[in-house]
């Protein structure tokens, strides 16, 4: 045993669990990165302080300075406590739609929150917008702008996927994960190519993004929609370009409820929607590779902040979750 220098050092070298149920369904290895094991429950902490530490290497944040940041809740859930670890203070836009449990835990920290209607990307009032905006009007601002800035898939080529590498022995055939930013999947896939150009990077894109028909056909264009926080993409965001996506499935909110459902009642594990999409993707990667493989994915979050939504059975009824 050793002990951590600060808590921001907490940050990454999560554990890698074998996950039975999707293992023995399929006759694979299916092995979930648990990023909730994070100081702030989810996989966004890494993001959050590589673009910190990025801005304060540029020069642009100053002591006492703030960080703007419009989200689903968990990069700004990582901004908060990276800040409040180095002496910042944090302005978070949040669309109205997410989890309760998110907007409590921000308040909790001490973050400004700011909660915008939901929004088409092309409105004024999206998150992403107007958390630029309040970047722009406020002084000793800057804004993390986690789409378009690249110090987010960094976090996962040198954090994320040489641990996975390490903790796999160098013996993986596959990974996949569903998009928000595309950070991780392709700061995943680019570090794992790095090691090993054959390993088989998937995207498993949730109803209602256009990347799956980006990948597939080379036309972004989203049918249907999900519930799921977090992920979701209609662009190829600066954080995507050059990702080696080898191949993609299209992942329903109600297959990644299912494993969400098992996971919990047989394994122990409370998890988010979106991990439950990435796992379901795992079994459909698994199906694809063919038995005997070695396969990973990410466990985005914890379930404990969806407790008013995804764990309520009133909820999921009115979203058609059975
Ligand atoms: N799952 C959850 C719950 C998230 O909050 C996010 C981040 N938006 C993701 C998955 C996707 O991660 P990324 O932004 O790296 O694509």
């Amino acid at each position: 045993m050793h002990t951590t220098p600060d808590t921001l050092a907490l940050i990454g070298n999560t554990p890698l669990v074998r996950l039975r149920g999707p293992s023995e369904a399929t006759g694979c290895d299916i092995f979930g990165k648990c990023e909730y094991a994070n100081p702030g429950a989810s996989v966004k902490d890494r993001a959050a302080l590589f673009i910190v530490e990025d801005a304060e290497q540029r020069g642009m944040l100053q002591p006492g300075g703030t960080i703007v940041e419009g989200t689903a809740g968990n990069t700004g859930i990582g901004l908060a406590l990276v800040a409040n670890a180095k002496g910042y203070k944090t302005i978070i836009v949040m669309p109205e739609t997410q989890s309760r449990e998110k907007m409590d835990t921000l308040r909790a920290l001490g973050a400004e929150l700011v909660l915008v209607p939901a929004a088409a990307f092309s409105s004024p009032c999206h998150f992403v917008h107007t958390s630029r905006r309040i970047a722009d009007e406020t002084p000793g601002a800057i804004w993390a702008n986690q789409f378009d800035n690249t110090a987010n898939r960094r976090a996962h080529i040198v954090g994320t996927a040489e641990e996975i590498w390490a903790q796999m022995d160098g013996r993986i055939d596959g990974f996949t994960c569903a998009a928000g930013t595309g950070g991780t999947i392709a700061g995943v896939g680019l570090g794992l190519k790095a090691k090993d150009e054959a390993v088989c990077i998937a995207l498993s894109d949730p109803h209602g993004a256009a990347l799956y028909n980006y990948y597939a056909h080379g036309e972004l264009k989203s049918e249907g929609s999900s519930v799921a926080e977090g992920i979701g993409q209609g662009r190829i965001t600066a954080n995507l370009e050059g990702a080696p996506i080898d191949t993609q499935f299209r992942i329903s909110d109600q297959e990644g409820y299912a494993w969400v459902r098992r996971l919990l009642d047989e394994e122990g594990l409370c998890l988010g929607l979106s991990s439950g999409i990435n796992v379901a993707g795992a079994v459909a990667l698994a199906k694809h590779l063919g038995p005997g493989k070695r396969i990973a994915t990410i466990l985005c979050d914890t379930g404990f902040r969806y407790l008013s939504t995804l764990y309520d059975p009133e909820w999921r009824q009115a979203k058609g979750l059975a």
